[in-house]
């Protein structure tokens, strides 16, 4: 078994979640290697359902080693959070099955403060921003202003370094946003609450990582997000502030020469975005809240509504190729049981010239889906666990998707359950 990398095709929300705690018994290690918080992962297995945040999806399994990597936005307070109300359901979480990059820059309380100032100040302008710090936190590590993970080690280090950092950010703070700035003491209280609780976790994971490379274990790299929100590929600025493709995940894991065998990119079996941005494909009114409704489309971290459509060739095409997949997951097909017929957007107007390449975010607002339809099913998938024995419309739906984004759809799901799943 080779190395791989999960990752959604989309705007995220794809259901990366079920797929990863599905393929985790295959796999020694499971790491994350982007992002913070601000999303969400919903697992449901024998356990219970699971909205985990920052956690690997692995960590339900016995003997998987699970890795917060270096490019992780470590949000100690909200991981400390999380971490308890997993242990609460009854799963252990141990130095042994969870670590904690130390080159992990640590996300500091300044960075919700200044995500939601941001916000503020743009009004009707704003990003759609979950408030988590994201964005702010990234700024500030390319800056050099952030600590490490690692320096939790080092008190003494750590609290100078970090009143080196809150000089400087107080002038932001209080200069440009006329905001409550921080003393040292309440910095030091904040670590002293939360940076301790995680510093058991926090080692050399680049090390255990190399070693478990040289073991010839296989490594499985879990995104957030999906592809078109990636920063330098994605509707930005729209996008998250880090990298969510899989060639990424060598860098942000903590072993650059690692090697990806799989990419498994996960796909909707229809479109829905969370926040603001181009969505080509949204569907208004009651249609939309139908479909909102059917999939149970509300967002992990804030349960606000997502924005619905059908599913977008043209954005999933292009995600199948910034992803570098080589295999699919298409998940939620059941939720498109209800229909009678299914709308599929298989190109984009804009301005009147047809395209079936995904624009440059400038023209995204302009684009217009046109819209094919196929047959529907209309009865329960949701118990199929066999290609065979889905309709053939449904698998109809599939083999159309599948030639349409030009990758193998090598796994459907019908469920949320760990073993509602097709294998093709
Ligand atoms: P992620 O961030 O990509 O993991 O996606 P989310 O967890 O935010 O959203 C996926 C949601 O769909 C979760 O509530 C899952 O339990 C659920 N889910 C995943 N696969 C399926 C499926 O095939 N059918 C149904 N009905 N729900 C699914």
């Amino acid at each position: 078994m080779g190395n791989c990398a999960i990752v959604g095709i989309n705007w995220g929300d794809e259901g990366k979640g079920r797929m990863v705690d599905l393929l985790t018994q295959d796999y020694d290690v499971v790491v994350r290697y982007q992002g913070g918080g601000n999303a969400g992962h919903t697992v449901v297995n024998e356990l219970g359902k699971f909205a985990l945040h920052l956690l690997p999806s692995g960590i339900f399994r016995k003997g998987v080693i699970n890795i917060l990597g270096n490019g992780v936005a470590m949000d100690c307070e909200n991981l400390w959070i999380e971490m308890q109300e997993v242990m609460s359901q009854g799963v252990p979480l141990t130095p042994e099955n969870l670590m904690i990059s130390d080159r992990a820059s640590l996300l500091l309380p300044w960075h919700r403060d200044l995500d939601s100032l941001e916000e503020a100040r743009l009004a009707d302008k704003k990003y759609g921003s979950t408030k988590q710090g994201i964005a702010p936190f990234y700024s500030d590590k390319y800056q050099k202003k952030t600590v490490m993970a690692g320096e939790l080690l080092y008190p003494e280090y750590l609290k100078a370094h970090l009143a080196d950092i809150l000089e400087w950010k107080n002038l932001t703070l209080d200069r440009v946003y006329g905001a409550k700035t921080y003393t040292i003491d309440e910095v030091m209280a904040w670590i002293d609450d939360f940076g301790a609780k995680i510093r058991p976790y926090v080692c050399d994971t680049g090390a255990v990582l190399r070693k478990a490379q040289a073991e010839g274990k296989s490594i499985l790299f879990e995104a957030q997000l999906g592809a078109l929100r990636d920063l330098d590929y994605g509707i930005y600025p729209y996008t998250t502030s880090s990298n969510t493709l899989a060639c990424f995940a060598p860098v942000g894991s903590g072993l650059p020469s690692a090697r990806i065998d799989e990419v498994v990119g996960v796909v909707k079996a229809y479109s829905s975005c969370v926040g603001e941005g181009p969505f080509p494909c949204e569907w208004f009114g009651p249609e939309a809240e139908k479909l909102r409704e059917a999939g149970g489309e509300y967002g992990a971290k804030t349960g606000r509504p997502r924005r619905v459509g059908p599913i977008d060739i043209v954005a999933t095409r292009y995600g199948v190729q910034m992803q570098a997949a080589t295999n699919i997951a298409l998940t939620k097909l059941d939720v498109l049981s209800y229909m009678d017929k299914i709308p599929v957007c298989v190109r984009y107007d804009i301005d009147g010239q047809l395209t079936d390449e995904f624009p440059f975010p400038t023209l995204q607002n302009k684009a217009k889906p046109v819209i094919e339809y196929l047959d529907g099913w209309q009865c329960d998938i949701s118990k199929i666990t066999e290609w065979d024995k889905l309709p053939e419309a449904a698998r109809r739906y599939v083999e159309y998707v599948e030639q349409a984004i030009g990758c193998h759809i090598g796994y459907v799901s019908v469920g949320p359950e760990r073993d509602s799943i097709i294998l093709r």
